[in-house]
């Protein structure tokens, strides 16, 4: 089962895969967390993908599929991948679309996570991270048992340097003039599903997983 989680920042694509895989068995692929680790081992990619991300930008097309593709030649995506925050721009669908077909395989379903500007700066202001094991929290709706600290491995909270009110308003702007156009590329091959994002986050995931059940 091969699927793409899209939606704009802040629409809950993480927190969802992240319950997912769990319950599927399939490698979660974060191009925003491949940046961030990259970022943080200070790697020439984290070195470049820097420039773009700190401000709230695209990194440029032939780096991010680069990584792609190299992650989903990897042995554990055989039986399946979810893909989250990647594809963002037409020319990287049309890339990943290449990049399956030479490995016999297909996207089966694109998860829209739909979610109205307005909830968005709230959402991303208060997102909280694990510094070990990246789980994603938020300091009102999704808080842990105990501030600042990890449920599942007690590991640190951090907040992301793009989650700030300035980069937000950058972020939410490339969404819509480069990522939203994907949502008619995959509604044209009949594989767009849309989710109500804006509910609670218990019963976003009981609709997604219908969803998926229904395609295995
Ligand atoms: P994305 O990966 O799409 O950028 P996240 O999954 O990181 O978004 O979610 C952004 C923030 O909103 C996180 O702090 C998360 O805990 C919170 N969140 C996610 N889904 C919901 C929801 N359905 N209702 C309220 N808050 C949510
Ligand atoms: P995310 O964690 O998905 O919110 O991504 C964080 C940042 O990483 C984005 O604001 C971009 O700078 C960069 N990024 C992540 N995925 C992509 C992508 N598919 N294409 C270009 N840039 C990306």
């Amino acid at each position: 089962m091969n699927i793409i989680f899209m939606g704009p920042p802040g629409a809950g694509k993480g927190t969802q895969a992240e319950r997912i895989v769990s319950e599927f068995h399939i490698p979660h692929i974060s191009t925003g967390d491949a940046f961030r680790a990259a970022m943080k081992e200070g790697t020439p990619l984290g070195v470049e993908a820097k420039k773009f991300v700190d401000q709230g930008l695209l990194v440029p097309d032939e780096i991010t599929v680069g990584i792609v593709r190299e992650r989903l030649h990897q042995a554990d995506c055989a039986q399946g991948f979810m893909l989250d925050g990647f594809p963002r721009t037409i020319s990287q669908a049309e890339s990943l679309d290449a990049i399956l077909e030479s490995m016999g395989t297909k996207i089966d379903a694109v998860i829209d996570l739909q979610v109205d500007r307005s909830f968005l700066l709230a959402r991303l202001t208060g997102r909280r991270i694990c510094k070990s094991c990246g789980s994603t929290y938020h300091v009102v709706f999704n808080p842990p048992a105990k501030e600042n600290v990890c449920d599942k491995c007690g590991g640190e909270l951090y907040q992301r340097s793009d989650d700030t009110e300035e980069k937000v308003g950058t972020r939410l702007d490339e969404y819509i003039n480069k990522t939203a156009p994907l949502l008619d590329y995959y509604d044209r091959q009949g594989i767009l599903r849309k989710v109500n994002g804006e509910q609670e986050i218990n019963t976003v995931t009981a609709e997604i997983n219908s969803i998926l059940r229904g395609l295995k």
